[in-house]
């Protein structure tokens, strides 16, 4: 398996969020249409999307450690290319 970039992880990682958000909508709205009320599917989307997206945790800056999905104090739903702390191209397989 070749190796890849942190950020071609995180971007893939992101794609999965998007994707799980947009199932999660639709699974919402189904279940509202369904049952005449969805507050209990859309709790278990909202739980569901949050335990996921522990997962981009893991995707740090191998200079210095900071988020690539945090641009100070904001999570944006999409990688920094660059390093926004160090400027580490992290695009680039260490
Ligand atoms: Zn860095």
């Amino acid at each position: 398996m070749a190796s890849v970039s942190v950020y071609q992880r995180a971007r893939r990682h992101a794609l999965k969020m998007l994707i799980g958000v947009a199932i999660g909508v639709v699974f919402i709205i189904a279940v509202d249409a369904w049952i005449g009320h969805s507050s209990i599917a859309f709790a278990i989307v909202i739980f569901g999307l949050f335990m996921a997206n522990i997962g981009i945790l893991g995707f740090n800056c191998p200079t210095c450690g900071s988020n690539l999905f945090f641009r100070g104090p904001l999570m944006l739903p999409w990688p920094n290319k660059t390093c926004n702390r160090c400027g580490t191209d992290l695009t680039k397989v260490a």
